[in-house]
C-alpha cells in the first residue's frame, strides 16, 4: 500500500500500486470513471475502465459517490492534465464503505460548512491547516525540550479568574461554583521554584461575548513561565520559539502552506531579532496615520493592523500604561506609568499573537493594585504566597496557537484554525 504522494513519482510510472483513501471528485463517461481519489497526502486520479476490472468493481466505481471510502489497485502513468502529473489506471476498485449524496458541494455557505463541520474537517483547507498545526506545535516543543523547560499539567478547573472575570465560564463544581481556565500563568508562576522554566499546552476559556475573526470562546494556550529571567530575555525567548515554529512548518508542510496562499519563503525569512517598538511610539505612529488614538487607548484589531499590515516579520509593543493590563506585572522602573510587558503582533495585519510580562514580586503592590480593581483578596491568598517563599526575578508569556495558524495559513477567521471552533454562536457539533 502506498500513500497518494509516495504514487505520484516517475519511479513508480508502469509498475502496480495499491492507494487507499476517500473519493474526492468523480464522473464518469462512457466505459470510463475518472475518480479522484485522497488521502492525508494529497490527490490522485485514477481511471476505472469497463473491462479493465471486474464487473463488479466496475460498476462499485460508477456507483461509489464522493467520500466513498475505497482501495484502488493499478498501473501508475504519467499524465499531463492529472493533478499531480500521474494517473493510476484500475485493475482493481473495492469499496470499503459507499457515499451516497455528500452533503457538501463545491459552494456552500460559511453556515452550512459549521454545521456540517464533522464532514468539513475533511477538506482539503483543513487537512493542510491542520498539518501546518501539528507542525508548528512540534516545533514549539521542541524549542522547549532543547531549552530544557519542563512540560506541566496544569488544572483546568479553577477556583480564580486570573484574566478578566466578564469572560470568565463559570462550572457548576459540585455544590460550589468554580471557573475554566483563563490562563494557567498562576499555576505555572508557582511550579518554577521547584522545576525553573516550565511550559504548558492546555485549552483555555474565554466568554467573548463579541464577535471579532480573532476570539474564540475556546483556544489552545502554549504558555511559559521562567525563573530568573526578565523582561528583554523574556522577548527572546519568543522570537526564537517562534522562529522555531515557523521553521519547522516551512519543513514539514511546504506544499500544505503553498495550498493556503503561503509563500513559505516569507516565513523562512523570518529571524530573531524582532523590532519593539514602544507604547508611546506605537502611539504616534498611530496618530500619524490618522488614528484617533493617545496615552492610554489599547490596541484593538483596527491600530494592529495599522501598525503591522505592510510589515513581514512580527513585532513586539513593550511598555503598556499600566492601566491597560493585569495586576501582577512588573512596574517598568524607566517610566513608572508602564509595565515591563510586550505583546507580539503578527505581520500583515493579523494582530497580537502572544502577550507576556516579566511578574511583579512586591507584594504590597500588587495588593495595592487589587484593592484598586475591587478584587477579592481571599482569592488570592495562595499566589500572593509565591512572592513570600523565596521569590525571585521571573517573566513568562502566553501564545494563542490559532493565532499564529490564522496568520501562518493566512485566514480570514480564526475558526478555521482550529477543528471545532467555539464561538457564542455555536457549540455544536
Ligand atoms: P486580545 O486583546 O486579543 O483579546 P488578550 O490580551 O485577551 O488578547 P491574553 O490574555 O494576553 O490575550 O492571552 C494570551 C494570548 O492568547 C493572546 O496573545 C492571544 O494570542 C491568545 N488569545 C487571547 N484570547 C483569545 C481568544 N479569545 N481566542 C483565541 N486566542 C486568544
Ligand atoms: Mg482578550
Amino acid at each position: 500500500m502506498l500513500s497518494v504522494k509516495q504514487a505520484l513519482s516517475k519511479d513508480q510510472v508502469g509498475k502496480i500500486v495499491q492507494v487507499r483513501g476517500w473519493i474526492y471528485r468523480t464522473r464518469s463517461s462512457g466505459g470510463i470513471v475518472f475518480a479522484v481519489l485522497r488521502d492525508v497526502s494529497g490527490i490522485i486520479q485514477t481511471t476505472v475502465k469497463k473491462g479493465a476490472v471486474s464487473e463488479k468493481d466496475f460498476d462499485d466505481a460508477q456507483k461509489a459517490g464522493i467520500e466513498s471510502s475505497v482501495m484502488i489497485e493499478g498501473e501508475v502513468a504519467e499524465d499531463k492534465r492529472a493533478p499531480g502529473g500521474y494517473e493510476i489506471r484500475a485493475t482493481k476498485f473495492q469499496v470499503y464503505g459507499f457515499s451516497d449524496g455528500f452533503p457538501i458541494t463545491e459552494y456552500q455557505s460559511t453556515e452550512l460548512l459549521l454545521d456540517l463541520r464533522h464532514l468539513w474537517i475533511r477538506s482539503r483547507e483543513q487537512t493542510a491547516v491542520a498539518k501546518v498545526k501539528a507542525s508548528l506545535l512540534r516545533g514549539a516543543r521542541e524549542w522547549f525540550h532543547d531549552n530544557e523547560y519542563v512540560e506541566v499539567t496544569p488544572p483546568i478547573i479553577t477556583g480564580v479568574a486570573a484574566e478578566e472575570s466578564t469572560t470568565l465560564f463559570q462550572v457548576k463544581y459540585f455544590d460550589r461554583i468554580a471557573y475554566l481556565s483563563q490562563s494557567a500563568q498562576f499555576y505555572l508562576e508557582s511550579l518554577i521554584y521547584s522545576l525553573d522554566k516550565v511550559y504548558s499546552l492546555t485549552p483555555s476559556f474565554r466568554a467573548e461575548k463579541s464577535r471579532t475573526p480573532r476570539h474564540l470562546a475556546e483556544y489552545w494556550h502554549l504558555e511559559m513561565e521562567a525563573a530568573w529571567l526578565e523582561n528583554e530575555d523574556n522577548m527572546k525567548v519568543q522570537e526564537q520559539l517562534i522562529t522555531s515554529m515557523l521553521h519547522n512548518a516551512v519543513k514539514e508542510c511546504p506544499e500544505e502552506l503553498t495550498f493556503m496562499k503561503r509563500d513559505p519563503a516569507t516565513l523562512k525569512k523570518i529571524e530573531p531579532p524582532f523590532e519593539r517598538m514602544n507604547y508611546q511610539e506605537a502611539m504616534e505612529t498611530l496618530q500619524k496615520k490618522g488614528l484617533d488614538v493617545s496615552w492610554g487607548s489599547d490596541l484593538g484589531a483596527i491600530e494592529e493592523r495599522a501598525l503591522t499590515q505592510d510589515r513581514l516579520v512580527p513585532m513586539f509593543v513593550v511598555n503598556y500604561p499600566k492601566e491597560l493590563k493585569p495586576f501582577y506585572m512588573k512596574e517598568n522602573p524607566e517610566d513608572t506609568r508602564t509595565y515591563k510587558n510586550s505583546d507580539l503582533l503578527a505581520p500583515e495585519g493579523y494582530g497580537e499573537i502572544v502577550g507576556g510580562s516579566e511578574r511583579e514580586t512586591d507584594n504590597e503592590l500588587m495588593l495595592e493594585r487589587l484593592r484598586d480593581k475591587g478584587e477579592s483578596i481571599e482569592n488570592y491568598k495562595w499566589y500572593l504566597d509565591l512572592r513570600k517563599y523565596g521569590s525571585v526575578p521571573h517573566s513568562g508569556f502566553g501564545l494563542g496557537l490559532e493565532r499564529i495558524v490564522t496568520w501562518v495559513c493566512k485566514l480570514d477567521h480564526i475558526r478555521d484554525s482550529i477543528p471545532y471552533p467555539r464561538t457564542v454562536a455555536r457549540v455544536y457539533p
